[in-house]
């Protein structure tokens, strides 16, 4: 039984290159269009999974042929589908994506059978794994799902660590249930009010979140760095040198390694460690799930 569950969104990624995005109304040619099999709850799973750590998805797809063909992805990488839900009728979730050539992107998030997860089912397959301890769960199912999944693990003794993506849907409420959170610099933004720059700014983010109830939690800055947090103390690690080439999915590919470093019994200070090197690994891949790297390449890496 995996150690590690994974609550959240499993989307087909539709992705148009085009040199200019069309004004209203226009129709312009464009380069190419790519599907890539996405959604923070996949991307996550995956990454534990490249870590070599049974885990566990839980969530919705539509029985169509994305859904299939995110069925197959997910198992091809390891990724325990036990619990993944294939509903009849409904489209799987779905981005339609269009990127310029300056490399800015439009996005839209078309959640489908996404929004149909319900709380019975996520508390009641969260019950039944009996060896699970860390539950990774990020905002883009239901709020109640969110909210029930977190409830569940707490009563359970299992640990919960939040991706508070997208940071709209985060509550005072369930900010209760975490045990450690890891926003990005918009996230902490809107969560705390805080923009993090130096150490100040950061202690000013961190009491805000330690007043909610959140005792510990990594405030990612991208390629600036990360303060990682413990009750009073406050440690900032510098990001690693990388030519980044993708950040898509850096920090799904983060909170993978964290969990999965967790799970081996490392500090949080060691795990954060750890998850820094992976994910700087990462953005020199393209590919939110293809551009995680395996333990293999981590360990080559790491050396
Ligand atoms: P998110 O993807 O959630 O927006 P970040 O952009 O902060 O989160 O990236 C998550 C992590 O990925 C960072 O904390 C860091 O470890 C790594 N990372 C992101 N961008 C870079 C970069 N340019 N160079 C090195 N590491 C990076």
């Amino acid at each position: 039984m995996a150690k590690i569950s994974v609550v959240g969104s499993i989307n087909m990624d539709v992705v148009t290159y085009v040199d200019n995005f069309p004004q209203r109304g226009q129709t312009v040619f464009g380069e190419k269009i790519v599907e890539f099999s996405g959604g923070k709850g996949a991307n996550q799973a995956i990454a534990v999974a490249k870590q070599e750590k049974e885990v566990t998805l839980i969530g919705c797809i539509g029985e169509d042929k994305h859904g299939e063909s995110m069925m197959d992805v997910l198992q091809t990488n390891q990724v325990d589908t036990t619990f993944l839900k294939k509903l009849p009728n409904t489209d799987s979730g779905k981005t339609s994506i269009i990127v310029e050539q300056s490399a800015e992107n439009t996005i839209i998030y078309v959640p489908g059978a996404n929004n149909d997860l319900q709380p019975a089912y996520v508390r009641e397959s969260i019950q039944k794994q009996s060896d699970c301890e860390i539950l990774l769960i990020q905002l883009e199912t239901p709020y109640d799902v969110a909210l029930a999944a977190m409830q569940t693990a707490r009563e359970q003794g299992i640990k919960v660590v939040l991706d508070p993506c997208p940071a709209i849907h985060v509550t005072d409420e369930l900010l209760k249930y975490v045990d450690l959170i890891l926003p990005n610099e918009q996230e902490i933004i809107d969560i705390t009010g805080e923009a993090v720059k130096d150490e100040k700014t950061a202690q000013r983010a961190v009491a805000s979140l330690k007043e909610k109830g959140v005792r510990s939690g990594i405030l990612k800055l991208g390629g600036k760095g990360l303060f990682v947090f413990i009750d009073d103390e406050l440690t900032f690690v510098e990001a690693i040198q990388v030519n980044a080439v993708d950040t898509v999915g850096a920090g799904d590919c983060f909170a993978g390694a964290i969990v999965s470093a967790l799970t081996d019994r490392l500090s949080l200070m060691e795990a954060a460690k750890y998850a820094n090197a992976v994910a700087a690994l990462k953005v020199t891949k393209k590919g939110a799930q293809i551009g995680i790297p395996t333990l293999e390449e981590i360990t080559a890496f790491c050396e």
